[in-house]
């Protein structure tokens, strides 16, 4: 029995590659897919991997209530992902979502829909297994380092700042590190925004750049050493094992998890 799937945001750059992920997985079975403007046409065809059997459809709701689906993969926008994710835990069908963008206290209430309909979902900031490393690696340093600075540094079509990776990693962080003000005292801005974003005292920097595709170093500084802690997704299908890892454990779950580092020891 294979698990039916699928993909809102298909035409997407992230929901492409999900696409040519799921074909290549006899596990997994497209069975539609959501783009706001393209109707009635085979997916594979507009992704350029030739006609596949599955077709785009405009309303998510439509193709939830058409056919027996498993799991929604989400690459959609940070202004659409909460309202698809509610549609498909309300149609018992469990989110595994990528699209950043989501607050805590949206994660909360999504949680709790999730216990409500006993439905699992995942929603991980990142799904390459080399970033969620890069994570641990940073919470794990951050015992013995911390003074920290996250930069990040993505393509310049990304709509959010910071990247939903920068964040989950500066929460890795806050989880071992005593909260305190990084920098000098009395320093000043000449330009605003030249420090970066402080979260619980320490600074995130996002670049957005041509050329990039997502990629983030975080740099501990101490008593005569730094630490550099780097991580570069070149090319979309780096997350794919990753979207592939969750697509199967969130069957097994009926509750929302959030972070792919709590599926991966
Ligand atoms: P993208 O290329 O702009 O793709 C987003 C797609 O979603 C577009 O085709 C867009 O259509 C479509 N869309 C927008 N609203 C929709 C809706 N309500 N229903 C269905 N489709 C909708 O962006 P991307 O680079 O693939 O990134 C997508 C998201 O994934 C972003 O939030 C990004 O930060 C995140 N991301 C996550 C990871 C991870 O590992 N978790 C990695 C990379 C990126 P139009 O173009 O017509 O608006």
């Amino acid at each position: 029995m294979s698990i039916n799937v699928v993909v809102a945001g298909a035409k997407g750059r992230m929901g492409s590659e999900a696409v040519r992920m799921i074909q290549q997985d006899p596990e997994l079975k497209l069975v539609g897919a959501v783009d706001l403007k393209l109707s009635g046409v085979d997916v594979g065809e507009v992704i350029g991997i030739g006609k596949i059997g599955s077709s785009f459809y405009t309303d998510l709701e439509e193709v939830l209530s058409t056919f027996e689906v498993d799991v929604l993969v989400d690459f959609t926008t940070p202004m659409s992902v909460k309202k698809n994710m509610e549609l498909a835990i309300r149609h018992g069908v469990r989110p595994v979502v990528g699209t950043t963008g989501l607050t805590p206290t949206d994660i909360e209430e999504l949680d709790n829909l999730c216990q409500e309909h006993q439905v699992g979902g995942i929603i991980a900031p990142n799904f390459a297994i080399g970033a969620i490393l890069m994570m641990k690696f940073a919470r794990q340093a951050a015992k013995y380092l911390p003074d920290v600075e996250i930069i990040e540094m993505h393509h310049d079509r990304k709509l959010d700042a910071p990247s939903g990776t920068a964040i989950k990693t500066a929460e890795m962080i806050a989880e071992v590190r005593e909260e305190h003000r990084q920098g000098h005292p009395d320093e000043k801005e000449e330009i605003d925004g030249a420090r970066g974003a402080f979260f619980q005292g320490f600074p995130i920097h996002s670049v957005r750049l041509p050329g990039l595709v997502a990629h983030q170093q975080v740099i501990f500084g101490s008593e005569g050493e730094t630490l550099t802690i780097r991580h570069d997704s070149i090319h979309r299908s780096s997350f794919m094992p990753g979207v592939n890892l969750a697509i199967k454990k969130v069957l097994e779950i009926n509750h929302l998890i959030y972070g792919l580092d709590k599926i991966i020891d």
